[in-house]
């Protein structure tokens, strides 16, 4: 048995196979073959096997996220029937009389540089596909597939970092734990394990070693302990230990239909944060109240090319009328900083934290912010959605907004396309929207904190940056001295307000964000009953301050 540790960001006990998650290191050396005929059928059976994981790929993601995000697996299967593609790897093979991974890299190479080279922007962005499908060869040639196969098996991912992008990616109806050599606790790895309520343990001393794929192993994310190869006892502990953690969840869900409402009768919403339509049926689960923060940007980036008027629409649809009836709110796309898309063409900054991103981009590409406010003016007549707009610094910028806005409706009018008014809300991330919340308050229908990027531009420590987590603190005092504030200012103008960021789940601060008055907290679901359970638990006439 092998342990290692780290600090756990979401508790549970799971169970499953290691699987190592590498970013595209295929190291490919060219070997002299003699059997050109045998290299020949090696490569042919690992085309067909890649094509049968698209296959399956694209039946799921058709199920997952439906037919426009589906497509691409079908792109990807044909390219790997392209006749060019096959050719020029097959005559690699036989005249220069080289293995097949070499015949597939180097045809790579040379595909990817030509599509590179074109002018038109689609058939740039085909580049990155061909690595992608020659990738996936590869991995087949390797016997890296089987970790990516059908086999319904539980699955632990021990990565370096995942990006928002690579966990996208991922089954995860498989994966039931991640361990990161690196990571944050405000990491997306992190919010992902919250929402699909799975431990996650950051920081961890692991090495990406293949001899660890398959392995069997426990993660403890209770006390941030990975096991690999457990002996008998550790097993048998840590069953009892997953045993007494199912029953406490079950409990909690007694809580479902109940009332987050306070002894002594002070009433708070409970909403979920999302990240797609494959969320909700969590949220209901968990019997939020609302959905308080859709991370819209996820529709971006999990989509080939700037997802559609129609994409986007159907998306909005689907969870408005999925939550029936209950206030969903949908967070203009956030893209900038961690999370970045090759199809947006954004330079290369040496700040993205503190450049080109959210808001920002959105005003300055207008027509792409108002595909986005028709799909959800659409969409707004199917259910009750709220518009929220990230990283706002200035009352210009939230004018500009409802400028924009007005044209989106002026034009939805005209054409006689129906919409409903919808609660328009800015989050506050950014020690400048704290500053202003009084002048802003007088903008808008509510506030939302986000805590995740208001703790690192509060305390200028980057949220991704592991080597500083000991001193990112959000409870530090500058925050809470904030958060009160903010709540304040939104009061006295006559607007509710909310807090999104992963603080408004931490139970030690509960009481604190009653206290200052808070009307809403949008969590990941998995965290809802738990949050519930602690409002019902808090009289708010005994809360002391903790400034
Ligand atoms: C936040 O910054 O707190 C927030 C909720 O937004 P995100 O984590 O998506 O940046
Ligand atoms: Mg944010």
């Amino acid at each position: 048995m092998k342990v290692f540790n780290g600090t756990a960001v979401f508790s549970g006990i799971s169970f499953g196979k290691i699987s190592i998650y590498k970013r595209n290191e295929q190291l490919i050396k060219r070997e002299h073959v003699q059997d050109v005929v045998e290299e020949i059928r090696r490569f042919e059976e690992a085309k067909n096997s890649a094509i049968e994981q698209l296959k399956e790929l694209y039946e799921k993601a058709l199920k997952e996220v439906g037919e426009a995000h589906a497509q691409i697996f079908e792109v990807h299967q044909m390219m790997l029937d392209d006749l060019d593609y096959v050719e020029s790897i097959t005559a690699t093979i036989e005249d220069q009389k080289v293995n097949a991974e070499f015949a597939v890299a180097s045809t790579a190479d040379t595909f990817a540089n030509l599509f590179e080279a074109m002018d038109d922007a689609y058939m740039k962005e085909r580049a990155a596909d061909i690595k992608d499908v020659s990738e996936r060869v590869l991995n087949v040639l390797s016997g890296k597939s089987s970790d990516t196969g059908t086999a319904n098996e539980a699955t632990i991912i021990v990565a370096d970092d995942l990006a928002p992008s690579e966990t996208v990616q991922l089954d995860k109806e498989k994966v039931k734990a991640f361990v990161t050599i690196h990571g944050s606790t405000q990491s997306h790895t992190a919010i992902l394990a919250r929402t699909m309520n799975i431990p996650a343990l950051i920081n961890t001393n692991i090495e990406l070693l293949e001899e660890y794929n398959g392995k069997e192993a426990i993660v403890d994310g209770f006390t941030g302990s990975v096991y690999i190869e457990p002996d008998e006892a550790t097993a048998k502990s840590m069953k009892k230990k997953q045993e007494k953690d199912i029953a406490t969840k079950t409990l909690l869900l007694q809580l479902r239909g109940k009332e987050s409402i306070t002894l002594d009768g002070q009433k708070i919403h409970l909403y979920a944060n999302i990240g797609g339509v494959e969320d909700v049926p969590k949220v209901v689960q968990n019997d939020a109240e609302g959905i308080g923060l859709f991370r819209s940007e996820f529709l971006y980036l999990n989509s080939e090319d700037y997802p559609t008027e129609d994409e986007q629409f159907m998306a909005y649809k689907e969870v408005a009328e999925k939550m029936r009836g209950k206030k969903v709110i949908i967070r203009t796309c956030d893209i900038g900083a961690d999370k970045q898309i090759d199809y947006f063409n954004m330079d290369k900054e040496e700040n993205p934290a503190l450049g080109y991103r959210a808001i920002r981009i959105c005003l300055d590409r207008k027509e792409m912010f108002k595909t986005q406010l028709r799909a959800l003016y659409r969409a707004s007549m199917f259910g009750k959605i709220s518009i929220m707009f990230p990283m706002i610094i200035s009352v210009e910028e939230v004018r500009r907004i409802k400028e924009i806005i007005a044209e989106v409706m002026g034009e939805l009018d005209a054409e006689g396309t129906p919409y409903r008014e919808c609660e328009l809300g800015i989050m506050i991330e950014t020690p400048a929207a704290v500053m202003i919340s009084d002048l802003l308050a007088k903008e808008v229908d509510f506030f939302s904190v986000g805590t995740n990027d208001l703790t690192q531009y509060t305390l200028a420590i980057d949220r991704q940056n592991h080597k500083l987590d000991s001193i990112y603190n959000p409870h530090h005092k500058a925050i809470l001295r904030m958060l009160r504030i903010v709540a304040e200012n939104a009061h006295k103008a006559g607007i509710w307000c909310g807090i999104c960021g992963e603080l408004g789940a931490d139970i030690t601060l509960t009481e604190t964000f009653l206290k200052y008055g808070y009307d809403e907290l949008s969590v990941s679901p998995s965290m809802l009953l738990a949050l519930r359970d602690k409002v019902r638990r808090t009289n708010v006439a005994e809360v002391k301050d903790l400034e």
